[in-house]
């Protein structure tokens, strides 16, 4: 027998693969994926383990068995009866890899055409059907359009298909794409593309995912590969069910009577229609005649088509409509609210717009060193870098990761080469935290400054990486509280000591260099340090001085210290700043 993969034996014993996974761990197996195999020896437990499970128990097995079950909550679990929902999948890669082909080879063989309208619209996202489960597809591919959605927090995307076309390999946009859909925090599925092409070289592909860090699961790392032909419609059905499979993983459920969560995947001015949006359920159900508040805009479902361009009523989680009858275009990515009435969509949406046109942190009145600051107070300075060649940008990546800074971490979000792009602006605003755009001998058009304006996010370029050096141990000595070392003045012996009311005054003789009132004591008793502290005063006879020079005597009070005895020594000192 070959290897069986875990999600092909939970299917077997009419279980889940996330049951299996949970029984296996139990077992001694701990970490297996649903995509991960098995050998025969271990195939034997489990078959043993299902089929005891199945036959009949005397009682003490059968309650040993309910124990080990993880298919069960445990106490106090709380458990979620609502149903499960369609994940929802983005399509992101190269240039030319193969994403727009591959939407279309889905589109066409697993999307039943409905009578009314047949597949013509250009609705942004689509619905898919494998056996009784579903997919939704967003229609955009790409990272911009990806990360587009997510900035402004909206979570669109439950899954990303990552497309690495077989004869080509991993190229400069599937490095900007892993580290998007990284940034976006959800699970990834390789599709390797192209595999009817005569120069595929499907290992070569996962050579370079693996230097990547993305070890394909074939070869014992957790990163799932699907090989495919987007043309030839090949292994299209393996993709489908491996996306279903991490659906199941990420127990996606919905409740459709629930609160309304949608979003906005895209957006336009259409002529004769008005504004045209179109939104992904995720939660609840969207219906015709609700008043809904988009952002900085409202409105009152006119009307709603389905992908097919097929009228619909209503749509419920994990399905997407175009709706009409919004007052303007809102922003892809904006989250849809359901209000009672019409006056509370109008006040929400006029707060929002209010909200929009002040920018999200002012940021002109700050300067580099302020945001370095915050990076480090954070210790963590998260970083988009743009260089201007391979090398500059390996030389850049090596400076910055040594920067010596106490403590603080950097995080590279994501390095590239070429100028600062929309996209490199949209996945640092998409980062909750503080996040830097960073260009070495490249900068950001218009287009790009002008969105960085608007998101809050701030660029900074530079020609040699010392400048950014500098510029940050710059920030860091504006920082660092200062330190101090000890610059020795003199010493005194104590003499007599004077009771007065409120204290002690020490009878002293200054026996090398001098004593200033302002100066630090340390008081040193058989050469053990007894206390270290400040001059409360200085006098000589009876007259408070600033100073008293070797060989003079004098008396001392020392600030909240009265222990103090003949036969004492002061060592007396002041504290200077150590330059950085
Ligand atoms: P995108 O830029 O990633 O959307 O790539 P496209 O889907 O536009 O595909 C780019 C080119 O690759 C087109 O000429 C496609 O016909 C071709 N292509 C896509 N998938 C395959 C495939 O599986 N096999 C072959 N031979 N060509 C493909």
């Amino acid at each position: 027998m070959t290897r069986k993969r875990i999600y092909e034996i939970a299917k077997e014993f009419g279980i889940t693969s996330k049951e299996l996974i949970g029984k296996l761990a139990e077992m001694g197996m701990p970490g297996l994926k649903a995509a991960n195999s098995v050998d025969e020896e271990e195939y034997g437990l489990i078959t043993n383990l299902y089929q005891e499970e199945t036959a009949p128990q005397s009682d003490v097995i059968a309650e040993e068995i309910e124990g080990l079950s993880v298919g069960k909550p445990e106490e106090g679990e709380k458990v979620d009866h609502r149903p499960s929902r369609p994940p929802i999948v983005s399509v992101l890669g190269h240039i030319d890899h193969g994403k727009t082909t591959l939407l279309d080879a889905i589109r066409h063989s697993h999307v039943t055409a409905k009578e009314v309208g047949g597949i013509t619209q250009g609705v942004a996202a689509y619905q898919a059907k494998l056996g009784e489960q579903r997919i939704t597809f967003i229609d955009t591919p790409g990272h911009k359009a990806f990360t587009g959605m997510r900035a402004r927090g909206a979570k669109a995307t439950d899954i990303a298909i990552l497309v690495v076309a077989a004869d080509d390999g991993i190229m400069e946009q599937t490095m900007e794409a892993i580290d998007h859909i990284h940034a976006a925090g959800i699970p990834m599925i390789v599709a390797i593309n192209k595999i009817d092409k005569p120069n595929a070289d499907i290992d070569k592909v996962m050579n370079d995912l693996t230097k990547h860090g993305l070890t394909p699961e074939v070869w014992g790392g957790d990163t799932i590969t699907v090989s495919i032909s987007a043309l030839k419609e090949e292994n299209i059905d393996d993709l489908l069910e491996m996306i279903l499979l991490v659906a199941e993983m990420e127990n996606l459920r919905a409740d459709p009577a629930g609160t309304l969560e949608a979003v906005i995947i895209e957006s336009h001015l259409a002529k004769g229609r008005g504004p045209v949006a179109t939104a992904i359920v995720k939660n609840g159900t969207l219906r015709e005649k609700d008043i809904i508040v988009a952002g900085s805009t409202w409105g009152r479902v006119r009307a709603m088509s389905d992908d097919t361009g097929a009228r619909v009523h209503q749509a419920g989680p994990g399905e997407a409509v175009e709706i009409l009858g919004l007052q303007d275009v809102p922003h892809v990515g904006t989250m849809i609210d359901v209000v009672k009435a019409q006056s509370d969509a109008k006040a929400a949406a006029a707060k929002q717009k209010k909200q929009e046109a002040a920018p999200r942190r002012s940021r002109a009145k700050m300067s580099v060193e302020d945001l370095f600051r915050e990076a480090m107070e954070a210790e963590k300075l998260r970083l988009v870098l743009k260089a201007s060649s391979t090398g500059a940008l390996e030389a850049a990546k090596r400076e910055i990761k040594e920067i010596d800074v106490e403590k603080i971490k950097v995080d590279f979000i994501h390095t590239g080469v070429g100028p600062i792009s929309e996209g490199d602006v949209l996945l640092a605003s998409s980062i909750a935290e503080e996040c830097v755009v960073v260009g070495f001998g490249v900068r950001a058009d218009g287009k790009t400054s002008k969105l960085a304006e608007r998101d809050g996010v701030v660029i900074l370029t530079y020609d040699i990486i010392y400048e950014l050096l500098a510029e940050i141990e710059r920030a860091l000595k504006s920082m660092l509280a200062p330190e101090y070392e000890e610059v020795r003045m003199g010493e005194v012996e104590v003499r007599e000591v004077f009771k007065i009311p409120d204290g002690v005054v020490a009878g002293c003789y200054v026996t090398d260099g001098k004593i200033e009132r302002k100066a630090k004591v340390r008081v040193l008793r058989e050469d053990k340090e007894l206390f270290t502290g400040e001059i409360l005063s200085l006098h000589r006879f009876t007259e408070d001085v600033r100073e008293v020079q070797n060989g003079r005597e004098c008396g001392i009070r020392i600030k909240d210290f009265n222990d103090i005895q003949s036969g004492d020594r002061l060592s007396i000192f002041t504290l200077k700043e150590i330059e950085r």
